[in-house]
């Protein structure tokens, strides 16, 4: 066969087997190899990595796509001086991911704005980085969800859609009151997740009021023990972040306001 068939048969290959990334850059790796006359090894090792890791980043996309995270937050930007309640050998300790690897959880307690949520979803950012499937969720809409399917006869595979990802995050228990049917719709969830996947919970109420934000306060009790069986728990007792926010802003407001008036 001539060298231009052959090259066209090449270029038949990837796209019969789909190697998209290959045939993207073969024109300029075959002239890099022109040059360089690498081992034929090596030729091929690099032109199959490029189609490795282009696969890589797809299936991390995919991953951070179906996660769901309402925040693109990263540990990185997890300001500990702005928040000395955070424990930050703790947070180290979760970032290592070895609780996910232990199918153990995770309880963030404490009051609004303390940064629960953006530190779920780093950890959970985290995880889909290392290939763990991860999905977010609020409490409200696990409940919300679990009952229309229960309703519309998808029990069963709804509670294998929350049984899926190696990481569960349920954020937000304790803002409404879970009435009876509802906590017993988290409970499954929890229960059947239990030494099977790991879930990172987030609530605005310590342990020892968890019996007001359920009607039943065993189906309470039920949950706790399986969550802090193998779980770590962390509090963050701090100023709200949000708060402060607000505060700095009113603050440079009046500066400016007060710079104004003996300016001027
Ligand atoms: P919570 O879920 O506890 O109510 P959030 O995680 O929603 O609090 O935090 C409120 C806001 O403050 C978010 O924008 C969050 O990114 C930010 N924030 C909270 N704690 C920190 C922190 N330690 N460093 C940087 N930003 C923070
Ligand atoms: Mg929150």
């Amino acid at each position: 066969m001539k060298e231009q068939g052959v090259y066209q048969q090449l270029r038949s290959h990837l796209a019969y087997l789909r190697l998209g990334a290959i045939a993207e850059q073969l024109a300029a790796a075959l002239e890099h190899a022109e040059q360089e006359k690498p081992s034929y090894t090596r030729f091929l090792e690099r032109l199959l990595a490029v189609e490795v890791e282009a696969t890589e980043r797809r299936r991390l996309e995919g991953r951070l796509r179906f996660a769901s995270f309402p925040s693109e937050k990263t540990l990185a930007e997890l300001d500990y001086d702005a928040q000395p309640g955070l424990d930050r050998r703790m947070v180290e300790e979760l970032a290592t991911l070895r609780f996910i690897a232990a199918k153990a959880n995770a309880l963030l307690i404490g009051p609004p704005g303390v940064g629960k949520t953006m530190l779920a979803v780093a950890l959970g950012r985290e995880a889909a980085q290392a290939g763990y499937r991860v999905y977010y969720t609020t409490a409200a809409d696990l409940v919300a969800k679990t009952q229309r399917a229960a309703l519309e006869g998808r029990w069963q595979t709804t509670m294998r859609f929350w049984n899926g990802p190696q990481l569960l995050i349920v954020d937000e228990l304790g803002y409404l009151p879970l009435p009876a049917e509802a906590a017993s719709h988290l409970f499954q969830v929890v229960s059947r997740r239990y030494e099977h996947g790991s879930i990172i919970l987030t609530t605005n109420r310590g342990i020892a009021s968890w019996g007001e934000i359920f009607d039943d306060t065993t189906v309470a009790a039920a949950i706790l023990d399986r969550l802090l069986h193998h779980g770590t728990v962390l509090t963050i007792n701090g100023p709200s972040y949000r708060m402060r926010r607000h505060q700095e802003q009113t603050e440079t407001l009046r500066a400016g306001l007060l710079g104004g008036a003996t300016g001027g």
